[in-house]
């Protein structure tokens, strides 16, 4: 089932998106196939739960961290993720800094909008993105390589366009700046859901889960 889900998926995506299974609540014995059905980029919301998979499936793919992320596994999260795709305060940003630079590496990281504007969603509201990532910009162990959002969960996909689009944006505004240290590769946009809106509106990685491994418990 997931080796011919990832297939397909992988068919049809256009070239230069890159496809994440994004794993939460998942077995490592799901996500090592997906990894062996090609997946590349594996995204966990939870650090416990990405230590346990990380034993099984290992470097054999990119590691990107998804979820809300607690100072308190910040220390934990730098030493397995190779990406951490929700930056959205400069706490969270130093934090990072901090444990990296402890470890001698340069973290790369999202900054994720809350371009629903929702109150109980994480992310920065999209008119602050620019001075976040200004104020990033000091810190040496991390590097802004992009954006991310979830948007509001929708029926129907097509709801959740101008949302993709206000992300989009904000990317394309800020690509040009070319700011010190900040490179602006990444858009990761777009659900089993809403991920073919999210492909057409600019997004280069899709998260998807349910499409991959099947529905949730
Ligand atoms: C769960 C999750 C996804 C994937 O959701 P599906 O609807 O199962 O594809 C993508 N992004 C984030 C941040 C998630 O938490």
């Amino acid at each position: 089932m997931i080796e011919e889900n990832v297939k397909k998926i992988l068919e049809e995506l256009p070239p230069g998106v890159e496809l994440m299974a994004a794993a939460k609540s998942r077995t490592p014995k799901e996500i090592l196939r997906a990894a062996e059905s090609g997946v590349k980029i594996i995204g966990e919301n939870y650090v416990q739960e990405a230590l346990t998979a990380f034993d099984v499936v290992g470097p054999l793919v990119k590691w990107h961290f998804i979820g809300h992320l607690q100072r308190n596994k910040v220390k934990k999260a730098v030493q397995i993720f190779d990406m951490i795709e929700t930056v959205d305060s400069l706490e969270l940003a130093g934090e990072i800094d901090k444990r990296c630079s402890q470890y001698g590496r340069i973290m790369p990281v999202l900054v994720e909008i809350n371009s629903g504007r929702e109150p109980q969603k994480y992310g920065v509201l999209p008119e602050e993105a620019e001075s976040l990532i200004h104020e990033i910009l000091p810190l040496q162990n991390v590097k802004v390589e992009g954006l991310m959002t979830m948007g509001p969960m929708f029926g129907d996909p097509e709801d959740a366009r101008p949302f993709f689009v206000e992300t989009r944006k904000i990317f394309e505004k800020l690509r040009p700046l070319s700011l010190p240290g900040v490179e602006m590769k990444y858009l990761s946009m777009g659900m089993t859901n809403s991920y073919k809106v999210a492909v057409e509106e600019g997004a280069n990685i899709v998260r998807i889960g349910t499409k991959i491994f099947g529905p949730r418990e």
